[in-house]
Parts: structure tokens; sequence; C-alpha cells
């Protein structure tokens, strides 16, 4: 679990606690009688640790008063079970965690999606189950589309440690390598991968913004478990940031094990061209990256 879903259930559970107090408050300010209920059990307690009382006694007179108190409860309009802990997933009682040994609770999966998917700059529309080949009307793109989509899922289904961790697909405009960009990207989150998906242009921007404020721009590309560098060649070339940044995005990233997609118009030669060897060479390194090309007619137009 992560620490910001195990903050998202602490803070969940203070929030439902204090829920409860100001109900039992509330019954206490409407009934003299619940008031003195609610001392109750204490003293029985206290008998029973002093011997005053034998155990079975002291147990039938706690079950008696609990009974009097959910009557109360009721004759003053509640549901008997007004005061028990509030949860709001009975399933984890609040903890996002089931079973033994533990797995998240099918709401602690939703929240961390939720949580994942905020700042990833990910949309939920451009998906594996939202893939609709009927925009192929040509048989042999439908057949490259569905391998496409075959290949991107067997590659997430291998994160966070892919055998090559990179991959590259390369194409031309309007053939769809935004959108398995995109899915790629949101079926990693499902997995409960940290993904963060942007276009070049905006990392650029982003970086030249951090220049601006002298703020730390470039960790999330460097730091996420998964990152999707989109529309590469679409960014401006700004002199010592953008290759060095891609530079460093790249090296970085590699070195830590982390796997990166990028998505490209530029064909290899393209790629010397911009970003020159140092950059280029570890874009298309064999060993790390599987490179994937796309070919044919603009599904854009087509669709027109
Ligand atoms: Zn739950």
């Amino acid at each position: 679990m992560t620490n910001e879903l195990r903050r998202y259930y602490s803070d969940l559970r203070d929030k439902n606690r204090r829920i409860q107090e100001k109900r039992i408050e509330e019954c206490e300010r409407k009934s003299a009688r619940f008031r003195s209920l609610l001392a109750e059990p204490g003293l029985v307690f206290q008998q029973a640790a002093s011997g005053k009382m034998t155990f079975s006694a002291a147990r039938s007179r706690l079950a008696a008063i609990e009974a009097e108190r959910r009557n109360l409860l009721i004759s003053m309009g509640y549901a008997g079970n007004y005061l028990d802990p509030v949860y709001t997933c009975p399933i984890c009682k609040d903890t996002g965690e089931v079973g033994e040994p533990t797995k998240l609770c099918a709401c602690a999966l939703k929240k961390q999606q939720e949580q994942l998917l905020a700042g990833s700059r990910i949309n939920e529309r451009e998906t594996f189950a939202n893939f609709n080949e009927s925009i192929y009307t040509d048989e042999n793109q439908k057949k490259q589309g569905l391998g496409m989509k075959r290949f991107c899922e067997r590659y997430v289904s291998a994160l966070p440690h892919p055998e090559k961790p990179n991959l590259l697909i390369i194409g031309n405009s309007g053939l769809g390598k935004s959108f398995f960009g995109n899915a790629i990207g949101y079926a990693a989150i499902e997995k409960g991968i940290r993904t963060v998906k942007t276009t070049a242009y905006q990392c650029i921007q982003d970086i030249l913004n951090g220049l601006d404020t002298r703020g730390d721009a470039i960790s999330p590309f460097l730091n996420a478990d998964l990152l999707v560098l989109d529309d590469l060649g679409t960014e401006a070339m700004v002199p010592n940031v953008t290759v060095e940044t891609f530079f460093r995005i790249i090296n970085e990233r590699t070195s830590s094990q982390k796997p990166t997609v990028l998505i490209t118009n530029l064909d290899s030669e393209s790629l010397f061209e911009r970003y020159g060897e140092r950059v280029a060479s570890r874009m298309i390194d064999g060993a790390l990256t599987s490179i994937v090309l796309l070919r044919g007619d603009n599904l854009r137009t087509r669709m027109r």
C-alpha cells in the first residue's frame, strides 16, 4: 500500500470516528437515561474485576444494557445500530486491506487508481477496453492495429519489469500511436504502477517553466515508475535544454531500471539528426528497447 493510500484510510477512519462520536454526544444530550446507560458497562467491568459480580452475571448484565440501549435508540427515532462504528467500506472496515495474507480491498484498488490517475495526464477514454477495431477500414491496417494492441498488452502485463524496459513506437500521425500510449499508461495504473504521460512538447515546457521558477520540474519524469513520452519531435529545440533533458530522462530511467514508452513520428535517422548520437543511440538501443513501426494511412483523415 502506498503512503498516500495509507494516509487516505487513516483520515477516513478519523472522519468516521468523529461521526460516531458526534452521534453519541447527540444521544447524550437528548436522553438522561442514555447518559447513565453509557456509564453502566464500566461499572459492570469494575464489579466483575473486583469479584463482586460473577463473569456470567456480568455478561448477561452487559447484554441487557446493550439491548436497552438499542431499544432506547429506537424509541428516540434512530436505528438500533445508530451508534455502531461507521464504516465507509464495511468489507475492509476502512483499512483498505482484506484477507490473509492481506491484499488490497476493492475500495482500495479503486482509490489507488483515482490517486494514480490524478496528475498522470492519462485519460480514461483511450484504453484497451475502448479499443475499436472498426476504425480500420483496411484489412492490413486492422491486422496491424490488433497486433499492436496485443503487443502493448503483453508489454503492460510484464510491467514493472519487461524484458526490454523501453518501448519505442514509430509511425505517421493518426495511426493511433497516442491511443496505445495512453492505453498502456491506463492499464499500468490499473496494476498500481505510478505512471506519468506527457507530450515531449509539454515536458520541455515544464522544464522551461521550472527554470523560470527555479522549481524541480524534471523529477516527475525521472521518478515515475512508468513514463509515456508522446509526440517526441514536436517539442521546442531549446539549446542546452531539450537534448539535455531527454538525455537525462532516458539515461537516469534506464540506470534505475524504470520503463519508458517513447512515441514519435520520427524514424531512426531523423532521431539521430534531431537529438544527436548520444541520445538517439539510447532511444533505439535494441538491448533495452522494443521498437514497433506502424505503417499506413492516417486513420483520422479516413474517418472523416
Ligand atoms: Zn474496502
